[in-house]
């Protein structure tokens, strides 16, 4: 069975280690192949390619290092297919969910591509008599993306087009368990032209992750994962000096008012809950239903759900399998959880009969109605297709749920009354807002991140804050005598120096 190893200096770099993780392909449940795990002189040596190519890469002209992106984004574009299928067969989301994925990498890529614009810096002639001042800003060195399992491509994607772009080397930590697309995209970046150790790809566990966080020569680390680790990256990674943007976990909150269109929310409550088999980050979990709204919503919903076909991504089924068996173990011990709590099971997805070949990991759509808050399955991000309607009497009781939830990452809303929106807007406490849109997942020129539990640090990921995470500024203050007046030099004045 083949080995996945490790990718420093543009090429496999061989573990010093013999641990392995197995990476299956979920709608099968069929082990596919095998990754190494790194040892910490593993982390030492894909490092060590890191910061050896720093020096020449950030010395490259951003006209050269614009136009290798701009390869990297046509070969990305002629070739998604193929990292769809990737994805796919070791994410199990369906294909058209992870073409969507590389799409959404791929606008960051595009992003990216206008590096030279967003790197400009600032001049101002004579700020004193005879003194100009300007600032620049300038890669930070090595840096470090550490990502979840459940987008393989994207994630990785919102944060290394920006880094590469402004100068950075990277080192690329994926998820174990879905290991193969940041090999992929290491060729692609070797295709592209990308010089040897700019784009490097760690593999493993917590001595993998814990070496990023330490090693001197890392300089920054993003992170996206669930929030106890997130917080545990962010807390270890800022002790040793890093500049550290840690993306955590969430429970998205979707409040439909009496006068929503119900069609439309009952769609997007499917997508937004089990799209993905709801293993996003702004799935949404938990739909609040305010007023007389609850019945025909739900009926709706279950209606939709009931009508879903599971089974494997690459049948064109609507859904696909969880990621691995203890995730799926994990989604039903949940959904046994809320029937014993006493919530209504509408739609059961246990013992859902896929259409797949083997043993994979399923669980096919589940609705619950009338869940309360101190049940498990509302106060847990449970990151898979269970849907929660909880219902409430007030707007200001929907609000006031959502913003006593310990994480913010995004929330909709869904009425054709623009004045509450735009009061839903302005009171919520989440990062990203939809309103009548369910995953307001934000364009790449714009910047992704949560509140709260869903982000530790103060940086979102890509737009003008990533390139902002991914670069420091310097301030220059200049004097340059006039040839005329050489030798008239100012008389000496040890005060502070004032502007005049
Ligand atoms: P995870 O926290 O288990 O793993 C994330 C990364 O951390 C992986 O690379 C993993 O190898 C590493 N890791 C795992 N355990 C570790 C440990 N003990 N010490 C050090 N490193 C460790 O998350 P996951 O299960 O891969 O992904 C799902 C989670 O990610 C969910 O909570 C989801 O909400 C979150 N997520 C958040 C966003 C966001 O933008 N906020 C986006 C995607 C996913």
């Amino acid at each position: 069975m083949e080995t996945l190893q490790h990718w420093a200096g543009g090429a496999a770099l061989k573990s010093t280690g013999d641990r392995l993780g197995d990476v299956t392909d979920p709608a099968t449940g069929q082990v596919t192949r095998q990754v190494a795990f790194a040892t910490e002189a593993d982390v030492e040596a894909v490092i060590a390619a890191a910061r050896d190519a720093f020096p020449l890469w950030r010395d490259t002209s951003l006209t050269k290092r614009t136009q290798i992106l701009f390869r990297f984004r046509e070969l990305l574009n002629a070739r998604a297919d193929e990292l769809a299928a990737i994805i796919t067969s070791e994410h199990g989301k369906v294909l058209s969910d992870a073409a969507g994925e590389v799409a959404r990498g791929q606008e960051v890529v595009e992003f990216a591509c206008g590096m030279p614009h967003l790197l400009k810096g600032s001049a101002t002639e004579n700020a004193s008599t005879g003194i100009d001042v300007s600032s620049i800003r300038q890669p930070l060195g090595v840096v470090g993306i550490i990502s979840p399992f459940n987008f393989p491509a994207m994630v990785p994607m919102w944060f290394f087009p920006i880094a590469i772009a402004a100068g950075n080397t990277v080192v690329l930590k994926p998820s174990e368990k879905v290991p193969s697309a940041a090999l992929w995209l290491a060729e692609l970046w070797r295709e592209a032209g990308l010089p040897d150790g700019v784009f490097n790809v760690l593999h493993g566990d917590k001595v993998a992750v814990d070496g990023l966080l330490t090693h001197p020569d890392v300089k920054s680390v993003s992170f996206v994962g669930s929030t106890p680790i997130a917080r545990y990256v962010y807390e270890t990674g800022t002790a040793h000096g890093k500049r550290v943007q840690a993306l955590g976990g969430a429970k998205n909150h979707a409040v439909v008012l009496p006068d929503a269109d119900l069609d439309l929310a009952a769609d997007q409550a499917i997508n937004a809950g089990f799209g993905s088999a709801g293993e996003r980050c702004m799935a949404i979990s938990a739909v609040v239903a305010v007023g007389s709204c609850g019945d025909a919503l739900v009926e709706k919903i279950a209606e939709r759900a009931r009508g879903l076909r599971t089974g494997d991504g690459r049948r064109g089924c609507d859904m696909g399998p969880l990621v691995t068996a203890a995730a799926r173990d994990r989604v039903s011990g949940y959904v046994d959880a809320g029937e014993a709590a006493g919530a209504s099971l509408v739609v059961d997805g246990r013992g859902v009969s896929p259409d797949a070949e083997g043993e994979g990991f399923f669980v096919g759509p589940t609705l619950f109605d009338h869940v309360t808050t101190d049940m498990s399955i509302y106060t847990d991000e449970i990151f898979g297709p269970v849907l929660s309607v909880v219902r409430v009497d007030t707007y200001d009781e929907a609000v006031a749920l959502i913003n006593a939830n310990p994480y913010g990452n995004g929330t909709a809303i869904f009425t054709n009354d623009g004045g509450a929106a735009r009061r839903f807007q302005n009171e919520v406490e989440v990062g990203m807002i939809g309103i009548n849109v369910p995953v307001p997942v934000p364009m790449a020129y714009y910047s992704f991140g949560g509140w709260k539990n869903s982000l530790f640090g103060d940086t979102h990921a890509h737009g003008t804050e990533g390139v902002h995470f991914f670069t420091r500024g310097k301030v220059v203050t200049t004097r340059w005598i006039d040839p005329a007046r050489r030798g008239e030099s100012g008389e000496l004045d040890l005060g502070f120096p004032r502007n005049s």
